[in-house]
């Protein structure tokens, strides 16, 4: 008798060590493990509830790393992640706060723009949680998330989303996008909390130049583009010279006036700031992909682009190459690091001189994982 009780006590215990553990495996990353080891010149670490209070303890609070020069000068803003399913623009954010060294003025670092987002995927994408990259010096795993905040941070969708600056009328899920959701509410959803916590930041820090980093599929035709509010429309075209110099031709588009809760539309009609937004193509968000994992991620092939584009149905060229993720990273390094060229021309006294960043050519080379840190492992 008094065996058996024990024996039940050990099932229970072990019952409960499974649970446990199993728990911890698939419980949500919080968005204190989003991983960035920040380059030598980082000069302020903060969090983005240091411009909205009442994002503090929440999931939408996100790290913001400052980078400063030994020249004064101006200040340039870089957001990733406002689409965690659009993986170039984490990557590209994490790989600029992590070499960066500037030498005129400050930049200002968001990796995981919507935290929230980076602790799901959509249902039904198949998407993974994760995709891994080889350093010089081990693995790094970088999470992939979902376009939208997470339903268990907010929750219930209203049937019709309403934004908030012409009241006009989106579907349910929008009121969780991060890029419909500006110039945002101090005390309203957490999304637009977050977009709050960041219009402020720009007004605060008084932001010369913000960038938007995201991707979208190779179907849609803003694609290969620097989508620039109209006071940025100048910055855009001298950037788009620079970077055809380097060999990396870029479309712009102008912000559209009648698209509201847009970053590049609201950061520039509410602060001072040139907003700018860059895509590039990925084809792990197309409607078009077939199978769907870390390498389709990482190398950008997939066979059924390759048919679309002799088809003529995309709007980037694409073959069995594919749009791997080193050249869509490269895309928008490059594009940051000619856009503060630009600005740097157009506005000396502001000047934005950034070192320290590997070229388009050298990414497409050597990898994404070439210039991260590994981490603590
Ligand atoms: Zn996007």
């Amino acid at each position: 008798m008094r065996s058996h009780r024990a024996q039940d006590w050990i099932v229970l215990v072990l019952a409960a060590i499974v649970v446990v553990l199993s728990a911890a495996r698939f419980a949500p990353a919080s968005p204190t493990s989003l991983e960035v080891y920040p380059s030598p010149s980082l000069t302020r670490q903060t969090w983005l509830s240091d411009y909205n209070p009442a994002l503090k303890g929440t999931p939408g609070d996100t790290p913001v790393l400052v980078f400063e020069g030994a020249e004064p000068g101006g200040t340039m803003l870089v957001l990733g992640g406002t689409h965690p399913d659009e993986p170039a623009g984490c990557a590209a954010a994490l790989v600029l706060a992590e070499n960066v060294m500037p030498e005129q003025g400050r930049v200002i670092v968001i990796p995981y723009a919507n935290a929230s987002g980076f602790t799901h995927n959509l249902p039904q994408e198949g998407h993974p949680s994760h995709y891994t990259l080889d350093t010089p010096n081990g693995r790094r795993t970088i999470p992939y998330g979902a376009r939208l905040s997470n339903p268990v941070h907010q929750w219930p969708d209203p049937t019709v989303y309403v934004e908030s600056v012409r009241g006009q009328k989106l579907a349910g899920v929008e009121a969780r996008n991060l890029n419909r959701a500006y110039p945002g509410l101090q005390n309203g959803t957490l999304t637009s909390k977050v977009a709050y916590a960041i219009t402020s930041l720009i007004r605060e820090e008084q932001v010369d130049v913000s960038v938007d980093l995201h991707e979208s599929s190779p179907e849609y035709p803003v694609n290969n583009a620097i989508v620039a509010h109209d006071r940025a429309l100048d910055l855009a075209a001298i950037t788009a010279v620079e970077l055809e110099l380097s060999g990396v031709a870029m479309n712009i588009e102008p912000s559209p006036e009648s698209l509201r809760g847009f970053s590049h539309r609201e950061w520039g009609d509410n602060t001072d700031t040139y907003a700018v937004l860059f895509e590039s193509p990925n084809p792990a968000q197309g409607r078009l992909r077939g199978k769907t994992d870390e390498q389709l991620i990482i190398d950008g092939q997939d066979p059924m682009y390759v048919k679309a584009s002799s088809r003529g149905r995309l709007y980037v060229p694409y073959t069995e190459e594919g749009t791997p993720l080193a050249m869509r990273v490269g895309r928008h390094i490059a594009s940051i690091a000619a856009l503060a060229t630009s600005h740097t021309m157009l506005a000396p006294d502001r000047g934005i001189v950034l070192s320290g960043l590997p070229t388009y050519d050298e990414l497409v080379s050597n990898g994404v994982g070439a210039y991260l840190s590994p981490g603590e492992r």
